[in-house]
């Protein structure tokens, strides 16, 4: 390799690594980064479909793959607190008569070591998907949410909200406080 291609190879290296993250308005899967949850929704006439991405160690205390019946017993009972406790986690206007329910709720582990200083190279993700169906089109109303408040043990502070709706809004809720317009 000469001298005058090196500089050549990095830009287009750093190019492709920047395009991605700014070309696109809205990421689907939320950066994994300890202490926040990331949730996309989507509000269509009556319907909202919210997708939940969560490093796991803020819903379940850690991130290894699950081998003993204690680590599959403390999954069970993360899963289960987002189960019991959905229109806590998700206040929507009772006005417009919306129901959630569950979709899809996993916990995912894979093996990568983005965390400097963590031994195991293992993160385990919550994925949650949640369809919500009301009475009344709940656009212009707010929704508030309680997830700090469920998982404070966990040290879950802060959630990237991302609205698609006729006025999308990208925010982040801190301990709870505020609300999105949908
Ligand atoms: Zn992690």
């Amino acid at each position: 390799m000469t001298m005058n291609r090196i500089p050549l190879t990095i830009s287009i290296a750093f190019l492709t690594i920047l395009v991605p993250i700014f070309a696109e308005p809205h990421r689907e899967h939320g950066a994994h980064e300890h202490g926040i949850a990331s949730l996309d929704v989507t509000v269509d006439g009556n319907k909202v479909d919210i997708d939940l991405h969560s490093p796991a160690v803020n819903i379940i205390g850690f991130e290894h793959s699950a081998r003993t019946a204690a680590d599959k017993a403390r999954q069970q009972a993360g899963l289960d607190r987002i189960r019991k406790n959905l229109s806590v986690l998700f206040q929507f206007d009772p006005s417009r008569g919306c129901k959630i329910k569950i979709k899809d709720l996993k916990i995912e582990t894979e093996q990568h070591a983005d965390h400097p200083g963590e031994k195991t190279g293992e993160h385990s993700e919550l994925d949650g998907e949640f369809e919500v169906t009301c009475a009344k089109s709940p656009a212009g109303s707010k929704l508030k949410f309680a997830f700090t408040k469920i998982f404070r043990d966990f040290n879950l502070t802060k959630i990237r909200v991302q609205v698609m709706s006729d006025h999308p809004v990208s925010t982040v809720i801190e301990n709870d406080e505020g609300s999105v317009e949908l």
